[in-house]
């Protein structure tokens, strides 16, 4: 019988597995996908490492996280991305920057929105006020026409949650926030970009694990003596504990046996998926360089200045790091958005992405040369969607499912965070915990025997 079986490879359960090992446990990692890494993966198929999903070591200044010191000792190469130039652009001319009077009022309206949602959630924090949306704190405090309101709530909202401010929680984002240095217009100012890939460098951290790829969990039965864990082909593992990484969608597809408490159900309702939606373009020529600011071989981050949720585009990807590769063009979005372009197709998001960056660059469509790489984070059965996200009042099922199952089932990752929900150091610490826990609990359960 193994002390510890882990269900998923991604950041969580290469933690929990790292943990229950180092605790001279026997181990088993199973991984639905033919890669590790989960939400965290670099595709190297495309012309510079391009990152599906997490890309960026966020809050690594303002929270002493555990995972950033561990990649920097496994050789993990990094620059800040406070480096990279940022255009605001006008949509109204998108040939030109936002001049400086049009950034301040951005930047002035962004710090009062954070200070509102900071304001209310300590109230709400304190017991002192009812949770709300996001979207509802902002109208209540008068900023319903805050100019760039739309804007500067999805570069909190939708950048973090992947979910609309109608939707998310203003206890959930004060707590993210509160560990986050304002404003936080995309990326962060204290987060450090990897070039070789955010997952390339957390894969480095699974060498010499136990984990089988291609193993999808169907079910996990638990008795008196331990679980039994199912795998899709119909073999079974036995182990006194059972670690569970799966994403709140994507544990729903793992039958459990007896059914979870209700409370544990509920709780996973409470903290919907919210989507991110990532594509890379590779261009022959430069179709970027001395459009918006753009210098030649230096990667630029554009924002359009719009009030409705729309992508923001990294040019020039990694230009500086990899001056051999042709120009590369990297898309984000969140939402709504984000399952619309998923949902078209990588070949005809593209297009729409070409047709709106048009004008800005003019001639870029012209110089694509037809390849493009994007994520599918919504229809993965393995993740059902990129971001966790808490419903208005339900907070606290980041708490609740922390708590073991008879000390022999847990669930660990980025949605059971309360401060780093949504990063990969949310996950990976929530997987430590979750790791050592069911350790502990196998040794005294073999002890006891
Ligand atoms: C587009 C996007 C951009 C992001 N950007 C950043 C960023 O810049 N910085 C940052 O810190 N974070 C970022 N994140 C968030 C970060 O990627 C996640 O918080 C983190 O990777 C989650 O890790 P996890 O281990 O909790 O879950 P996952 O990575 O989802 O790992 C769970 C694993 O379980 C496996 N699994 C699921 N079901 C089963 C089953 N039945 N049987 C076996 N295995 C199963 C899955 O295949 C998966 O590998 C981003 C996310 C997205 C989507």
């Amino acid at each position: 019988m193994l002390d510890v079986v882990v269900v998923g490879a991604g950041a969580a359960g290469i933690a929990a597995a790292r943990a229950a090992l180092g605790m001279q446990c026997s181990v088993a990692v199973l991984e639905a996908m033919d890669r590790i890494g989960g939400r965290c993966y670099t595709d190297t198929s495309a012309p510079i490492p391009f990152d599906h999903g997490a890309q960026l070591m966020a809050q690594v200044q303002s929270v002493n996280t555990t995972l950033f010191p561990i990649l920097e000792r496994s050789g993990a190469v990094t620059f800040p991305a406070e480096s990279i130039a940022r255009s605001l652009f006008d949509p109204l001319d998108p040939t030109h920057l936002a001049d400086d009077d049009e950034q301040t009022v951005l930047y002035a309206g962004y710090a009062t929105i954070v200070g509102t949602i900071l304001e209310h959630g300590l109230a709400i924090d304190q017991g002192e006020a009812p949770d709300i949306s996001l979207a509802e704190t902002v109208a209540r405090a008068g900023l319903a026409h805050l100019p760039y309101r739309r804007l500067i709530l999805q570069l909190l909202s939708e950048v973090v949650v992947g979910i609309a401010p109608e939707h998310e929680s203003t206890l959930d984002m004060f707590r993210f926030l509160r560990f986050s240095p304002a404003p936080l217009v995309y990326p962060p100012r204290d987060s450090l970009y990897v070039p070789s890939g955010l997952g390339t460098a957390l894969a480095a951290l699974a060498d010499g694990l136990p984990i089988s790829l291609s193993t999808p969990v169907a079910s996990i039965a638990r008795d008196t003596d331990g679980v039994t864990v199912m795998l899709d082909g119909g073999a079974a593992l036995r182990a006194r504990t059972v670690v569970v990484t799966a994403s709140t969608g994507a544990v729903r597809t793992i039958a459990f046996e007896p059914a979870l408490p209700p409370d544990y159900d509920d709780a996973f309702d409470a903290l919907p998926m919210g989507n991110a939606y990532k594509a890379m373009l590779s261009f022959s020529g430069r179709p970027f360089d001395g459009r918006l600011g753009t210098q030649p071989g230096t990667m630029n981050n554009a924002i359009g200045l719009i009030e409705a949720p729309s992508p923001a585009f990294s040019v020039n990807y990694f230009a500086q790091q990899y001056p051999q590769a042709p120009t590369c063009m990297v898309l984000t979005c969140e939402s709504a958005l984000a399952d619309e372009y998923e949902a078209m197709g990588p070949q005809a998001a593209a297009l729409d992405i070409l047709a709106q960056l048009e004008e800005p660059f003019p001639g870029v469509g012209q110089a694509w040369d037809g390849r493009v790489w994007a994520s599918s984070w919504r229809t993965n059965p393995y993740t059902r969607g990129g971001l966790s996200s808490a419903l208005p009042g339900r907070v606290a099922a980041r708490e609740r499912l922390r708590m073991p199952i008879e000390q022999q089932l847990w669930f660990a990752g980025e949605a059971l965070s309360t401060s780093s929900h949504d990063l990969l150091h949310g996950a990976w610490a929530s997987g430590t915990i979750a790791g050592t826990e069911a350790a502990r609990a196998s040794r005294r359960a073999f002890s006891q025997a």
